[in-house]
């Protein structure tokens, strides 16, 4: 019977360690995902920055286009102007000619306007390439960290499965089985040593003679309080 009490307490600590382990263990993958969405995030978000250059050059090249029109339609009207028949054509010419001046001037403030907008988008997504970059790195190292840390816990989570498995079988079945009852009621805690002079589960007091039994270690007690299997803690 001693050897089933050590075994008991063997296979509650275990539980206790394994019950750590895969609360730590769930967190992980979240972890990680979140940091590669960031970075992917990051990435997208500059992706669009380098676009909207992109579209912008487009529409100076357009607006090169329309102005180089104009330019050729004043000089056009230039040269026609001098060949009018009469006042009133003169006159149209010279309308046509302040139009397409108008439109030249608007069509060059707007070409201002969009490389002023494109340099200051360029110069962001210069410094976004940086800090995307940094961020990167920053957070691979992070992933590798916790990738590597997922691994230890996955080893030694098997490792107590390993030992648990072992010592469950060591154990005789009702034995076992009220352990597991007992431990699925109570919150994984099945097993409660007694510290000073209580249970450790629920910190019911346990009188001294009955400690004095519990020591003996020839028949199973439990908590009477919580249900707990009490054992005197031997370290
Ligand atoms: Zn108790």
């Amino acid at each position: 019977m001693k050897e089933n009490f050590a075994r008991l307490w063997k296979l509650q600590q275990l539980d206790s360690e394994l019950k750590t382990i895969t609360g730590k263990l769930e967190q992980l993958p979240a972890r990680i995902e979140s940091l590669k969405k960031q970075v992917v995030e990051a990435h997208q978000e500059l992706e669009l920055t380098k676009q909207s250059v992109v579209e912008l050059r487009k529409q100076y090249k357009l607006a090169e286009v329309e102005l180089k029109a104009a330019e050729d339609k004043i000089s056009s009207y230039s040269v026609q102007l001098y060949s009018a028949k009469t006042n009133e054509q003169y006159k149209a010419f010279l309308r046509e000619i302040e139009t397409q001046k108008k439109l030249k001037n608007a069509i060059e403030d707007r070409m201002i306007a969009l490389m002023e907008e494109t340099e200051a988008l360029e110069q962001k997504a210069r410094a976004s390439e940086r800090q995307v970059a940094e961020l990167e790195a920053e957070h691979r190292e992070k992933i590798q960290l916790l990738e590597a840390e997922q691994a230890e816990l996955t080893a030694a989570m098997e490792e107590r499965l390993a030992q648990r498995t072992e010592t469950a079988q060591s154990l005789p079945e009702d034995l076992l089985k009220r352990y597991e009852r007992v431990k699925a009621s109570k919150g994984g805690i099945a097993v409660a040593p007694i510290r000073k002079e209580r249970c450790s589960g629920c910190l019911n007091p346990i009188p001294p003679q009955r400690i004095v039994e519990i020591d003996r270690e020839d028949r199973v007690y439990i908590c009477d309080a919580c249900g707990r299997i009490l054992v005197v803690e031997r370290d």
